[in-house]
């Protein structure tokens, strides 16, 4: 493509994406297909010949965008909500016209020193002590895994060198989470060949937080039973109801038995950037390592998952390997971060940090995030105060976790989860669900950086028409 076309479509682009956000509010939040519609309207095979960028962006229009949910539409409060932003729309372009491949120091500087720096800008924000080194992954349910094969290369079982198969000399290695934990911790187990027999589930209290006496009894009894406790996954907010696990008190169980603690807050790590909101992380301070993702709440396009950790040492012993062609004159100077994880390559992703950091600075995103927990708060009220919808969670952030309970219904499941699927069907909003109690319960996320309190309105309007067209 020559230097004039670039030019010009390039700003037809960013035109396009402008236009994308000023009418988002018109489209329907969730995608109004049937499964194979886009499929059965693309070619089976590639173009032989080049097409031109007109026809393709003309294609983008018809095609693909009605096959997309719309996770930047200010009514999607599914799932977590999230959101990108400008600042991070540009780095991520930026990132790709780079397209460093930051494997080892020298193949991207930029990349490797402005994650150090960035991450630790993040570390300051949140509160946490210097001890704690950052790196970015794509997910966190792969900053977890990395933490956990961290963890197992504490226990001094020479797994890395032996493995784990076929040793009898090897007892069953246990990683503990609460019910409420994320399933990206048992897939990592799964992964990592410690078998889902490996993961121990502890009981939570009544308001979803893991019973630190039920840990602390589980992992006696596996140790007289002869298995080898090493990791404690604690979560600060869950994925059903973002409760926080009571990490002050499972953090002196996690000493006493020499166990890794590795902290699940991808999702609420972001909220303690707002200092109001800091006391979530309380006890972190003496967890061995914890992930949060920028890219559910801190307005950063995704991927982007950065893990903490406190032994680095551990992490790189874990899954460094330099062959010849990778080795560098610099190397014992420098961080390279092929040392730090399963992928050579890495995606130059610290960038559209660093610009969402510089661009909204600390007090402009504690802003915003203050403002979705505002808006739960009141969307909560006004649950609170009907008499047709009930709270089923607490509110410690910006998820709200309700049902709908109009008198003379019986079948309530029934009732909530037709509610949800017919607001989700209107395309005017987009809520999700879980089981809580084993009651199908309604989740509605603010995390959105377009959401308002109009939007927060209107959706409960939406579900009100719902609930009463139905009861
Ligand atoms: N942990 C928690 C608490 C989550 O809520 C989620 C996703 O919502 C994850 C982990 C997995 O995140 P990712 O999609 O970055 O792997």
């Amino acid at each position: 493509m020559n230097k004039e076309d670039f030019r010009r479509l390039g700003h037809d682009l960013i035109d396009w994406i402008a236009d994308y956000f000023d009418h988002i509010d018109d489209l329907p939040v969730l995608a109004a297909i049937e499964p194979g519609d886009l499929k059965a309207k693309l070619p089976t095979r590639a173009p032989a010949q080049g097409e031109s960028m007109e026809a393709i962006i003309a294609d983008l229009d018809r095609l693909i965008v009605p096959a997309l949910t719309h996770w930047s539409h200010p009514s999607f409060f599914a799932y977590f909500a999230t959101s990108t932003s400008a600042p991070g729309i540009f780095g991520e372009l930026l990132s790709a016209a780079f397209d460093n491949k930051a494997m080892l120091w020298r193949t991207s500087p930029a990349s490797t020193e402005l994650e150090e720096v960035v991450l630790d800008w993040l570390r300051q924000m949140m509160g946490l002590d210097p001890g704690m080194l950052g790196i970015i992954y794509d997910t966190a349910s792969v900053s977890s895994l990395h933490a956990i094969a961290a963890a197992r290369e504490s226990v001094e079982m020479r797994v890395r060198e032996e493995g784990m198969s076929g040793r009898p000399d090897l007892p069953l290695l246990r990683v503990y989470v609460s019910e409420q934990s994320h399933s990206s911790i048992e897939k990592a187990v799964i992964t990592l060949g410690l078998g889902q027999r490996g993961l121990r589930k502890v009981p939570t209290d009544a308001q979803f937080r893991m019973d630190a006496t039920a840990l602390a009894g589980a992992v006696e009894e596996d140790k007289r039973n002869g298995c080898l406790p090493f990791c404690v996954v604690a979560t600060v907010g869950t994925t059903s109801t973002s409760s926080i696990d009571p990490v002050p008190e499972i953090a002196p169980i996690c000493e006493q038995h020499s166990l890794w603690l590795h902290v699940d807050a991808a999702y609420a790590g972001s909220a303690s950037i707002v200092p109001e909101l800091r006391h979530i992380l309380a006890g972190c301070e003496r967890a061995d390592s914890l992930v949060t993702n920028p890219h559910k709440w801190l307005f950063t396009p995704f991927d982007l998952s950065v893990l903490y950790c406190r032994h680095m040492d551990l992490l790189k012993r874990a899954f460094s390997l330099v062959p010849e062609y990778l080795r560098t004159p610099e190397q014992e100077k420098v961080r390279s971060g092929s040392d730090y994880g399963i992928q050579l390559g890495r995606r130059f992703r610290a960038l559209k940090l660093w610009m969402v950091m510089r661009y909204f600075g600390h007090e402009g995103l504690a802003a915003r995030i203050r403002e979705h927990c505002r808006l739960a708060r009141l969307f909560a009220s006004l649950v609170d105060e009907s008499p047709d919808w009930e709270l089923l969670a607490p509110v410690p952030l910006a998820l709200v976790c309700f049902r709908a309970t109009p008198e003379g219904m019986t079948d309530l499941d029934a009732l909530n989860e037709a509610i949800m699927h017919s607001v989700n069907a209107s395309g005017r909003a987009l809520l999700s669900h879980t089981r809580l109690n084993d009651k199908l319960t309604l989740r509605l996320s603010i995390g959105n950086i377009r959401t308002t309190e109009q939007h927060v309105r209107q959706v409960w309007q939406l579900l009100n028409e719902e609930m009463r067209r139905m009861g």
